[in-house]
Formats: structure tokens, C-alpha cells, sequence
């Protein structure tokens, strides 16, 4: 099996990541896009492209009859999902592999118990994966609700088991107000994933996001590429991610790996994965697994020197592991900037014409992004056009060189949040990595109260 032709199905700087790794692979890509993307970057650069339908994601990039058509009448014999989109579909990995296409991603049936947030939980539990206290699986309101909401201990955090995106969440301070709000989640569930499944978990009060990077070459062999700290975050949307975290020290990189790799190789999964946990006083909490390539992979890429998409493809193409795990090293430190055509204040989506576009460079610096000078954003899709990714031998070199980069970058025409990155990586608490995930949040609140003066 060798795979030789690929569909990138998905738009932006990740079709555009997928398409540099074939590239340099040798194998040849096909770009499928909606009308609204015919002049987006990689469709220029991919060996061909096929337009699969109009703007609206569901006509074009969650289409899938349209997609296996661009496979068949292009003969391509692999399909990269990227992220979002179809990236965590099973039925998508599944109708691809049932037409002997290879799908880069995981076994089907993976992709659907992660999906599944009770099931990921029970899965996690059974892999040996710290989880966070809670109801063993869904739970509605009785007596039984009650009692182990008291066994848990206030607040609870209700959560919908098709949930997604940082939705579909309830904090339930007191005993009082259970029933009312549990009522609430399941009909907002219900509403929003179609599901009106719930389940309880201990409220942490003031976490760290810490996610760990994994690989499996499905056959039982599974590998860690440590820990990313993303928590920065506004509205469980992640702003700014380092690799490694400030507050994790390399024996507990190494433990806390290892217990994630020996999970991946007990389920036989397949290609890369993140876990990812909530993190409080030192101990780690899974809440879930995303089984794709992440946003912020490249800063896992920038201090292992490790090629991810390029390893998804070999695993996708039956080659196994590229890399043991005690041939993996983690030198210095990278952050990584999403550059969002937004407001920095207001966060209201700014897209339209790009007059003027200049990347910032110099050693140690990668912009992944489509962007070009005379480029229309799109306003049909999401606001994230480019990461800003920066390495230093050093924590501080890093911050110092970002800051530097932020400064070098220019996109006119639009407003992006960069302003807004150049005011984190001025504020000591970032600069001391003295942060949680509410942080952010809490920051933005007081840059707004200020303003109001
Ligand atoms: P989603 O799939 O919707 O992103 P997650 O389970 O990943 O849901 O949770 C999203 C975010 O919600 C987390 O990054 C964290 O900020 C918050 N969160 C989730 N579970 C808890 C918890 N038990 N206690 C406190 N915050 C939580």
C-alpha cells in the first residue's frame, strides 16, 4: 500500500499544513472546495482541484457524496479530514474506507466512542486515565442524582454527552437549584446535539488545560509527544498554546506520557489522538479525546522536531511508528499565536479584502496560513486565518522573540486579534505562566471595566 494521490478535505491553513507535508512526500493532492475557497492558497498550490459545492459548510465541506466523487473522479486513494468539519465523523471514516480509500485518521470505532463523552469517560476509566469525579454514565434527575451529587460534592458540573465546542454545560451550585438546571441542560442538549443525554462531574474550580499528543500505529504500539498548555482560552476557545506547559516538570511529562501512551497501545488506536485534562493542584483530570491533529500541533512539532501530518500519512499508509519513544527528545520551548480575523476588543468576525500582507520571519518563526495581499476572507467559515508559531531554546527567548514576530506581522485591510496577543505576552502573569483557564476571562473583564473607566 502506498498512497500516492490525497484529498485534503478541508480550507484554510490546515489544508494548506496537509498539502507541505505531501508535498514533500511525493504525493500528489487534491484540493476539494466550495465556490467561496476557488482562490484560497492551497487550492492554487494543490495538484488539482475540484469544486464540491457552494459556501455553506453542509453543501461543500461536510458533503460527503461530493467528496468521494472528488476521490473516484480523481482517482485519489487517501482522504486527510484535517480538523473540524468531518475530522471526527465515523460514518465519514467509514464510508471512505468501505471504497477502499484510506482514511488518515482513526479506526471508525474509536472516532465514535471518543465522541461520545459518557463512553469516552467509561473508556478512559478502563484505560487507566485519570478522570475527573463524577456519575459512572448518564444520569437524570431522582433520588440517585441527588445523592451522588452530594457524594461529588457542590458545585457539579452538568455536561451533555453529545456535547461539543465548550457547549451544553451547567454549573449546579447547591442541592436547590439541581433539578431546575439539570432540566435545563438536557433540553439545551437536546436542542443543540439532538440528544438530550446528560451526565455529572465534579466542578473544578480553577484548572489548567493540559492536553498530551499521541500516536498509535494501530496495532497495539502507541507513543507520547508530551503535553501542550492551552489555558488561555475565551469562551473554551483556545488563544495562545506552549509546549511545554510552565508547570509541568519533565518526570511528570514522562509519567503522566506514559500512562497516555499505554493507554493508545491497550486500545490499538490508530494515528494521532490528544487527551486532554483539566489539571488542579497538581493532578490530572481527563475530560476528553480529540482523534484528529490538532489546531496547535505545531508547537508539539517545533520542540520534538517531529513531523506530525507526516507521521498521520505513514501510519495511514500501514508503515507503523517512524520514531521510538525513547528516541524522542524535547528541546526548548514554542508558543503558538491563532491570528483571528476579529476585533481584538469587541471579537465581532472581521473578514473581507486583505490590501497588505507581510509575514513575519527570522529565526526560529513559522506562519502557517493561506493569507496573500488582494485575498478575500471568506465570512462563511471560521475566524482563525493563520497561526503565528515561534521556538526558543528558553521559555523567555520565546516570549521575546513572539513579541517580536507579533510585531513584524502585517495583514491590512481587516482587523485581527493580534493586538490583543501583543497585550498578553506583556502582562506578567502570562509572562510567569502564572495562568489558568479562567484566567483570560477574568483579564478581559478588567481591560473592560478600565475602558469604561
Ligand atoms: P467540549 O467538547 O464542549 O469542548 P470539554 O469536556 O472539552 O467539552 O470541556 C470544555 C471546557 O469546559 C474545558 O476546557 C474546561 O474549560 C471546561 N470544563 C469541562 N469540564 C470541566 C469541569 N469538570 N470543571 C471545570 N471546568 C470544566
Amino acid at each position: 500500500m502506498t498512497i500516492e494521490k490525497l484529498i485534503i478535505a478541508n480550507r484554510g491553513e490546515i489544508a494548506l499544513r496537509i498539502h507541505r507535508a505531501c508535498h514533500e512526500m511525493g504525493i500528489k493532492t487534491v484540493a476539494v472546495h466550495s465556490t467561496a475557497d476557488a482562490d484560497a492558497m492551497h487550492v492554487r498550490l494543490a495538484d488539482e482541484a475540484v469544486c464540491i459545492g457552494p459556501p455553506a459548510a453542509k453543501d461543500s465541506y461536510l458533503n460527503i457524496p461530493a467528496i468521494i466523487s472528488a476521490a473516484e473522479v480523481t482517482g485519489a486513494d487517501a482522504i486527510h479530514p484535517g480538523y473540524g468539519f468531518l475530522s471526527e465523523n465515523a460514518r465519514f471514516a467509514e464510508i471512505i474506507e468501505a471504497h477502499s480509500i484510506t482514511f488518515v485518521g482513526p479506526k471508525p470505532e474509536h472516532i465514535r466512542t471518543m465522541g461520545d463523552k459518557v463512553e469516552a469517560k467509561r473508556t478512559a476509566v478502563e484505560l487507566g486515565l485519570p478522570v475527573v469525579p463524577g456519575s459512572p454514565g448518564a444520569v437524570t434527575y431522582g433520588d440517585e442524582a441527588k445523592r451522588m451529587a452530594e457524594e461529588i460534592g457542590y458545585p457539579v458540573l452538568i455536561k451533555a454527552a453529545s456535547g461539543g465546542g465548550g457547549r451544553g454545560m451547567k454549573v449546579v451550585p447547591d442541592a436547590d437549584s439541581l433539578e431546575s438546571l439539570m432540566g435545563q441542560a438536557s433540553s439545551e442538549a437536546a436542542a443543540a446535539f439532538g440528544d438530550p443525554t446528560v451526565y455529572m462531574e465534579k466542578y473544578l474550580g480553577n484548572p489548567r488545560h493540559i492536553e498530551f499528543q499521541v500516536f498509535g500505529d494501530g496495532n497495539g504500539n502507541a507513543i507520547h509527544l508530551g503535553e501542550r498548555d492551552c489555558s488561555l482560552q475565551r469562551r473554551h476557545q483556545k488563544v495562545l498554546e506552549e509546549a511545554p506547559s510552565p508547570v509541568i516538570s519533565a518526570e511528570e511529562r514522562a509519567r503522566m506520557g506514559q500512562i497516555c501512551a499505554d493507554a493508545m497501545a491497550k486500545m490499538h488506536y490508530r494515528g494521532a489522538g490528544t487527551i486532554e485534562f483539566l489539571w488542579e493542584n497538581g493532578e490530572f483530570f481527563f475530560i476528553e479525546m480529540n482523534t484528529r491533529i490538532q489546531v496547535e500541533h505545531p508547537v508539539t512539532e517545533m520542540i520534538t522536531g517531529f513531523d506530525l501530518v507526516r507521521e498521520q500519512i505513514r501510519i495511514a499508509d500501514g508503515r507503523g511508528l517512524s520514531v521510538r519513544q525513547e528516541d524522542l527528545e524535547f528541546r526548548g520551548h514554542a508558543i503558538e499565536c491563532r491570528i483571528n480575523a476579529e476585533d481584538p476588543r469587541s471579537f465581532l468576525p472581521s473578514p473581507g479584502k486583505v490590501t497588505q500582507y507581510h509575514a513575519a520571519g527570522g529565526m526560529h518563526v513559522r506562519v502557517d496560513s493561506g493569507l496573500y495581499a488582494g485575498y478575500a476572507i471568506p465570512p462563511y467559515y471560521d475566524s482563525m486565518i493563520g497561526k503565528l508559531i515561534v521556538y526558543g531554546r528558553t521559555r523567555e527567548s520565546c516570549m521575546m522573540r513572539m513579541r517580536r514576530a507579533l510585531d513584524e506581522m502585517v495583514v491590512g485591510g481587516i482587523k485581527t486579534n493580534i493586538p490583543l496577543h501583543q497585550a498578553l505576552l506583556a502582562d506578567p502573569d502570562v509572562i510567569d505562566g502564572n495562568y489558568t483557564i479562567k484566567w483570560l476571562e477574568d483579564w478581559l473583564a478588567r481591560q473592560d471595566a478600565e475602558a469604561k473607566g
